[in-house]
């Protein structure tokens, strides 16, 4: 029988590439579709899936949209992407961050309980609840301590998951997923923002690269390999948290190293500190242990750094030749 998937956040990065994902498995995909004043449809139109996709008129902020998606949706598995996602802004907008990132998965949460409790959810939890970290590589069992807004209210979501599990005895997982990005990544975050840039050096239309932390380290993997373990999560016996990652950290200014070599070109020529890219509070170092992942989902990520970050000035040289 076809299953039938709820993508919250089916526009961003991972929800292109899940929707795909589960297209290809067979499943009719409807996905939550805030309104915004311009079509923000451009990652399922990169897949070619825009098309394939039923589209939900709902907003996260906003629950009685969400129990009449589902009632009229009827989904086997809600996959809970959206979030304002980006660390930086959330000291910029906390307020919305807590409302959108936190208090949006109460709601997904609150809507599955009222239109059905049978219905399996995922919960897009993050390595940033690590922020301090506790233990030099973080599992299942290493404490929290965020940095962020943002961060803090990924902790209010990865609770209240845990919490409707354990007292509704619904199947709500969480992914606690390390950084992943990929040609689809938002301009905002620090590869994208690099591979971009890149691309634009090389078509003569800037002279530089302004980044702030370049010591600040990261567990970096491919998206399009991420979106398997939300999947692998929800087709097990019982809900359950997962690290996802790939057990390999590595600075920004590496990263940088990787996309600059790619193109012939030295970044220590380009590259300069803006101290106004700074944060608050920063993030130094996060590195995942996925063997619980490996061990029960049989899950493994299958793109390298280098790969990945190939296929990101590759795509990003086309887009800037095709601009
Ligand atoms: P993106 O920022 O690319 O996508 C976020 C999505 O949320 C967009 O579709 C956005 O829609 C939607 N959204 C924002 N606000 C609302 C709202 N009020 N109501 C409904 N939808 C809304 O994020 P990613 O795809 O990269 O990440 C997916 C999830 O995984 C997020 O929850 C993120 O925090 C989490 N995560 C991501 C990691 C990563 O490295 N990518 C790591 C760990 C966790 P629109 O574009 O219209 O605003
Ligand atoms: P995050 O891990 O979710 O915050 O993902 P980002 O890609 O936004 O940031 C990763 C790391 O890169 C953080 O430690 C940032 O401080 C660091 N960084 C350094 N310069 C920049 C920059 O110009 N933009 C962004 N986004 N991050 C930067």
């Amino acid at each position: 029988m076809t299953k039938t998937a709820f993508i919250t956040g089916i526009t961003g990065q991972d929800g292109a590439y899940l929707a795909k994902f589960l297209l290809e498995k067979g499943y009719r995909v409807a996905g939550l579709l805030p309104r915004r004043s311009t079509s923000n449809l451009w990652r399922l139109e990169y897949l070619n899936i825009a098309d394939e996709v039923e589209y939900r008129d709902g907003d996260v902020l906003d629950l009685s949209s969400l129990i009449r998606a589902v009632k009229a949706v009827k989904p086997d598995e809600v996959y809970h992407l959206a979030a304002q996602s980006f660390v930086g802004s959330s000291w910029e907008q906390p307020i919305l961050t807590a409302e959108v990132t936190g208090m949006g998965v109460l709601h997904m949460l609150e809507a599955i309980r009222e239109v059905d409790p049978g219905i399996k959810m995922y919960q897009a939890s993050s390595s940033e609840l690590y922020g301090l970290i506790q233990e030099p590589m973080q599992s299942e069992q290493t404490p929290f301590y965020p940095r962020s807004p943002y961060a803090v209210s990924k902790l209010f979501g990865y609770w209240m998951t845990k919490n409707y599990r354990e007292s509704f005895g619904m199947f709500a997982s969480n992914g606690i997923l390390f950084n992943h990005e990929s040609p689809l990544r938002g301009l905002e975050f620090v590869t994208r923002k690099v591979t971009y840039t890149v691309a634009q050096i090389v078509a003569g239309r800037k002279k530089e690269l302004r980044l702030g932390n370049i010591h600040a380290k990261r567990d970096w993997g491919f998206a399009g390999d991420y979106v398997e373990a939300m999947w692998l999560m929800l087709q097990q016996e019982k809900p359950d948290d997962y690290v996802i990652a790939t057990g390999t950290t590595t600075t920004v200014e590496e990263m940088c190293k990787i996309a600059f070599d790619y193109v012939g070109l030295n970044y220590q020529d380009y590259l300069v500190i803006d101290p106004q890219l700074f944060r608050p509070a920063e993030v130094d170092v996060l590195l995942g242990n996925p063997a619980k992942a490996k061990r029960e989902l049989g899950w493994m990520p299958k793109t390298g750094l280098q790969e990945l970050i190939h296929m990101m000035v590759e795509a990003d040289l086309q887009r800037v030749k095709q601009a």
